[in-house]
């Protein structure tokens, strides 16, 4: 069992094999986070994962490994984890994983291509915007440029992932340039979903002080839908893209492909915006 108090998972994820790999989260200082406040960062034993595997299903289909950025653990151990889940779940064909954009710059191309063949895929990778200054300011720990090597970076080890942004994440005033800046970013990389949340203010982050003080102005709910329109008006991919918003966070729930469903996507945004 996990030593963690609490275990997030993507809400796609909720039918997978949750297999706790690591308690907390190392990093824990975006400003908007409180997924883990005061809990402390431990990596779970590979002879404990192995234990938990041997409870599960062994026709299990897909697993997800639980912790806030389970790749930090380094090649080695992860070529081991992914080894051991096989050996237990030998029908297994996905592995998927939150992922950071510092724990990806651990690994070459090639060590991402051997994870991926061995079943990791659909990362799921908090990169929130396309703008420097928002991410300085949240204290993400990324710069634009570092998302957009290691996303080249997994395109070219085949290895499929989620991009996750928040929209009013720049806040009052800035949501059209954030949205121009994060589509752009976007780009650059090919990716095999958009996963939009909406910035929300918890109790107990830094972002609530920023607001308290005055140094963070939340973006109005007009605004944040302005922002998901020009968001869905700059992206192009010319590959097939899911777009996403229906995370519990949003304000508008739609789901549909890119390009194909883009001017069906954007005329249910339109409604939301008087
Ligand atoms: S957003 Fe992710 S990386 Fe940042 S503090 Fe929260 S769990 Fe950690």
């Amino acid at each position: 069992m996990s030593e963690s108090q609490t275990i997030h998972y993507p809400q796609d994820e909720v039918h997978s094999f949750l297999l706790p790999v690591t308690n907390a989260c190392s990093y824990n200082a975006c400003a908007f986070c409180s997924m883990y406040a005061g809990e402390k960062f431990s990596p779970v034993a590979l002879s404990k994962i192995e234990a938990e595997l041997k409870h599960g299903d062994i026709y299990t289909e897909r697993v997800f490994l639980t912790g806030a950025d389970p790749l930090q653990f380094g090649f080695e151990k992860m070529n081991l984890l992914l080894d051991l889940v096989h050996q237990h779940l030998p029908y297994c064909a996905c592995v998927a994983s939150y992922a950071s954009i510092r724990s990806i710059s651990k690994y070459s191309t090639e060590e991402l291509s051997i994870l991926h063949q061995k079943g990791l895929w659909d990362l799921y990778i908090g990169f929130e915007t396309g703008s420097d200054e928002v991410l300085k300011l949240m204290n993400k720990g990324h710069r634009v440029a570092d998302a957009i090597s290691q996303a080249k970076k997994l395109n070219e080890a085949d290895l499929s992932f989620n991009t996750i942004i928040i929209y009013g994440i720049a806040g009052q005033g800035r949501s059209e340039e954030n949205a121009m800046a994060t589509a752009e970013m976007i780009m650059q990389f090919r990716t095999r979903r958009i996963i939009t949340m909406n910035l929300t203010v918890f109790p107990g982050t830094k972002l609530k002080q920023m607001v308290k003080s005055g140094e963070f102005i939340a973006a109005s709910n007009r605004e944040r839908m302005i922002e998901v329109k020009t968001l869905l008006e700059y992206l192009n991919p010319t590959t097939p893209t899911v777009f996403d918003t229906t995370h519990p966070t949003n304000i508008l729930k739609i789901k549909g492909s890119l390009p194909q469903d883009k001017e069906k996507l954007l005329a249910e945004v339109k409604k939301r915006i008087i």
